[in-house]
């Protein structure tokens, strides 16, 4: 479910330029840029928009190439292709992005300053340092703003020097007249920075390592709860960060709308001098990353045998049975013996499963001085396995829609030749067939597409419900979609016409953002969205993201379905994988799986809906590789 409400901003590449430099503190660097890009502009005929930043932990993404020196452009392909709206990432080996918070951005004097930790190598870091009046840098963004809830009386904001320039726009500027309490950890005082505090707040300067995890959550821990509606927010290296969610959702009671943690970069493992002397990553096992999972690029042996799956079905089976909870909460761990207790399972068998976690660091076997060595010694949580414990998005590789994927992909050779999908040939059913029977899946397909609000501002530029009334959206977007467009356009009447399940799933997910009212009542100009399960007849029909549900065979049911009703045809839909994920080669396959449906380019679509009565009018990309298609009935 999507927790936080977000404002989305058509998405800009800018080359900016570098005004002045300014030491902020011992390890913090201020570099204030400028340029016509921040401003309204057309390039190449496209109209692009102004910077534009109203959220404190906002971010842009700096571009760097494979080497980052002084005055000169990074190699071809490494920037991204503008679009009217929005960007696409096309694949690029040497694209390095980093992802800086706007600390003070002012458009009357054209000027945006990022603060940079001076952390040591990194192409971001060195090109801070090495930046003069007049260099130029390439970004991104933002692509957004979480909005904070309406409700607070209290706010933390947590973190290390990378947060800090979160943490003091937000003082500087007051979202929310909420008192603040900041814990901030620098390494000594002379990284403190003199901040904005009202008479109500407080801030603690903890001096250490950014990854001393339990000065940090001594600190936190120590804090007097206070009194009403409070939100926690926290930004710092990833892992150092994981116990602060449990303790903001436990302790401080807290709802996931009122939890904001992010990871804002990530310790490397140390390297180990292998034995012909050159330097080699920790083995998966002592650094307790993710256990060989199925399909993750990279995970093969390195000369052509792909990786054990074993680790991901033995760490599936551990969470299945609730292990890797019962020791989330015996923080001074378990032994053996009483975690088959608690789990109900013979420990002969649940024996089995302890060597394969231990092996890939999932668990940490401590043992306990003076008793027999291995039945007693005490069972702890690795890094990853506390990871996933509070993630529920990273936990969902091994139990819900994603895992599901993954099983259906042992029929995916035969299913390949007898031309149906393996999801298919594994369930019994089409994945369309059983996200109509399934709460979960539908409610996992419209998370997936709430990615549609990034490219939602790209849409309003293009005329497409010019002199229109009202407007039917559907496919699983279609709510998140018609929310924004609702709120941009308000003259127009927005309704979602999907099948129950959809419906619910949809309600569930909007509830979660107060400012979208929703009603089952039919849709009213400049009010709430009207949802509704009967199809009638409407001028013009959208679908958002559906195109990856269905199998060719399904697509042209549901495309001749949409003929019967409308004349004209919006499709918004992601045909090609997105660049920017590493997983992109991933995603293919998982829609080869799901839907046989991982070589539908935009020219099989094309074919398919002409096989409907349809004709492709226009097609404009709308950033982050999502197109939307105007068909027309012929
Ligand atoms: C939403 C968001 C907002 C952010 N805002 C800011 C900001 O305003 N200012 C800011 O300085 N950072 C900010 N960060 C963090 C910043 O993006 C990372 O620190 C980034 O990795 C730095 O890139 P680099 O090229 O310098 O180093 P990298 O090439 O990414 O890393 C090189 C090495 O340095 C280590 N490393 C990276 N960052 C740090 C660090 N801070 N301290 C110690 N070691 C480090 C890495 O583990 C690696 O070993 C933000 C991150 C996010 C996600």
């Amino acid at each position: 479910m999507a927790h936080h409400e977000l404002r989305t901003y058509p998405l800009v590449l800018r080359n900016l330029s570098v005004l002045r430099s300014t030491k902020v503190s011992e390890t913090m660097l201020r570099v204030t840029l400028g340029g016509e890009e921040l401003a309204v502009r057309e390039r190449d005929g496209l109209r692009l928009a102004a910077f534009d930043s109203a959220g404190f932990d906002d971010h842009v993404k700096l571009i760097f190439g494979s080497t980052v020196v002084e005055g000169s452009q990074p190699e071809l392909g490494v920037l991204p292709v503008q679009q009217s709206g929005g960007i696409d990432w096309p694949v690029s080996e040497h694209r390095q992005t980093r992802d800086y918070t706007p600390r003070r951005f002012d458009p009357e004097l054209g000027e945006l300053d990022l603060d940079f930790v001076l952390h040591g190598d990194g192409p971001a870091a060195q090109w801070a340092l090495g930046t003069k009046p007049g260099s130029d840098v390439w970004l991104v963004g933002p692509k957004s703003t979480t909005l904070l809830p309406d409700d607070l009386d209290w706010i933390w904001l947590v973190g290390d020097e990378t947060a800090l320039p979160a943490i003091a726009r937000f003082l500087a500027e007051r979202p929310s007249q909420a008192a603040v309490r900041a814990i901030i950890v620098v390494p000594t005082e002379s990284s403190e920075q003199e901040l904005n505090l009202g008479p109500q707040d407080e801030v603690l300067w903890l001096h250490g390592s950014a990854t001393d995890r339990e000065l940090i959550e001594t600190a936190v821990r120590a804090q007097p709860a206070p009194a009403g509606t409070g939100y926690f927010w926290a930004a710092g290296e990833s892992r150092t960060l994981l116990g602060l969610r449990r303790f903001a959702r436990k302790i401080l009671e807290l709802p996931p709308s009122h939890i904001n943690i992010t990871g804002y970069w990530h310790q490397e493992e140390e390297v180990q001098p292998s034995a012909s002397g050159q330097s080699v990553a920790a083995a998966p096992a002592e650094q307790g990353e993710a256990p060989s999972v199925p399909l993750v690029a990279g995970a093969t042996s390195g000369h052509g045998e792909p990786a054990s799956p074993l680790g991901w079905f033995v760490l599936r089976a551990a969470l299945q049975l609730g292990m890797l909870d019962a020791l989330a909460d015996a923080p001074a761990g378990l032994s053996r013996t009483k975690l088959a207790e608690t789990l109900g399972v013979p420990l002969p068998r649940l024996a089995v499963l302890f060597d394969q976690l231990e092996q890939d660091g999932v668990l940490l076997s401590s043992a306990v001085d003076g008793s027999a060595p291995g039945v007693e010694s005490i069972l702890n949580l690795g890094r990853y396995a506390e990871e996933l414990v509070e993630d529920e998005h990273e936990r969902e590789k091994y139990e819900g829609f994603y895992a599901q994927t993954v099983l259906a992909m042992q029929e995916l050779g035969p299913a390949l030749r007898e031309g149906i999908s393996a999801w298919s040939a594994h369930h019994g059913q089409t994945l369309r067939q059983q996200a109509l029977q399934s709460e979960e899946i539908a409610a996992e397909l419209v998370e997936e597409a709430e990615r549609i609000r990034f490219v939602s501002a790209s849409l309003l530029p293009l005329g497409l419900w010019h002199g229109l009334k009202r407007v039917t959206l559907t496919g699983p977007g279609s709510a998140a979609l018609a929310a924004d467009l609702q709120l941009a356009e308000p003259s127009i009447s927005w309704s979602v016409t999907e099948e129950p399940i959809f419906l619910e799933a949809f309600r569930a997910d909007l509830s979660q953002s107060p400012r979208h009212s929703t009603v089952d009542q039919g849709a009213q100009p400049g009010g709430p969205i009207g949802f509704s399960a009967r199809w009638q007849p409407a001028e013009l029909i959208v679908s958002v993201l559906e195109l990856s549900l269905f199998s060719d065979a399904e697509l042209l049911t549901r495309l001749q379905h949409y003929a019967e009703h409308t004349r004209r045809l919006l499709v918004i839909e992601g045909l090609r994988p997105d660049g920017l994920s590493p997983n992109g080669r991933q995603q293919l396959v998982f829609r080869e799986v799901r839907t046989a449906s991982g070589g539908r380019g935009p020219a099989e679509f094309g074919a398919l809906a002409a096989q409907a009565g349809w004709t492709i009018s226009r097609s404009e990309a709308l950033g982050w590789d999502i197109e939307v298609f105007e068909l027309l009935r012929a």
